[in-house]
């Protein structure tokens, strides 16, 4: 249950990630990962161009941030883009309860693979999320068919 904040909250912090991520010269995707009563337990966003590390995707960037947990059932992971199937796998493997996308219209993961598997996932179609990626893979072509495994 949200209560001390709402999914539009969360994915506010998300998205400041995913401009940090942009103002670095990066991919702009951010999320976060939140317990059941909205504390943020950690933040990040995509690194591969900052940190020369293709692993450091911005749901893995959060979750590294966050720390050691023995349960996370009761977590909630926002991010500002459909995950991928690499941190969908993440998802899978601890057990992170419930997602939250920002959206999934320029980009589809693996999260109808995660609802499937009982993941509680929530599509907010929000448009800055939307009009941030849109703007991205326009000017940026190269780098996105990079993050997302699109041979030249
Ligand atoms: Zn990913």
């Amino acid at each position: 249950m949200i209560t001390m904040i709402t999914a539009e909250d969360m994915l506010t912090i998300a998205y400041e990630e995913a401009q940090l991520g942009l103002a670095e010269g990066g991919i702009p995707i951010g999320a976060a990962l939140f317990d059941s009563d909205g504390n943020l337990l950690g933040r990040g966003h995509n690194r591969r161009v900052q940190a020369g590390d293709p692993s450091l995707h911005a749901e893995t960037d959060a979750f590294r941030n966050a720390g050691r947990r023995r349960d996370y059932r009761d977590t909630i992971m926002v991010t500002t883009l459909s995950p991928c199937w690499y941190c969908s796998g993440l998802v899978r493997q601890f057990g992170i309860g419930t997602v939250l996308v920002g959206e999934a219209r320029t980009f589809q993961g693996g999260h109808e693979w995660l609802a499937a598997h009982g993941v509680s996932i929530t599509v907010l179609d929000n448009q800055k999320c939307v009009a941030m990626m849109t703007k991205f893979i326009a000017e940026r072509p190269e780098l996105w068919n990079e993050d997302i495994g699109v041979p030249e």
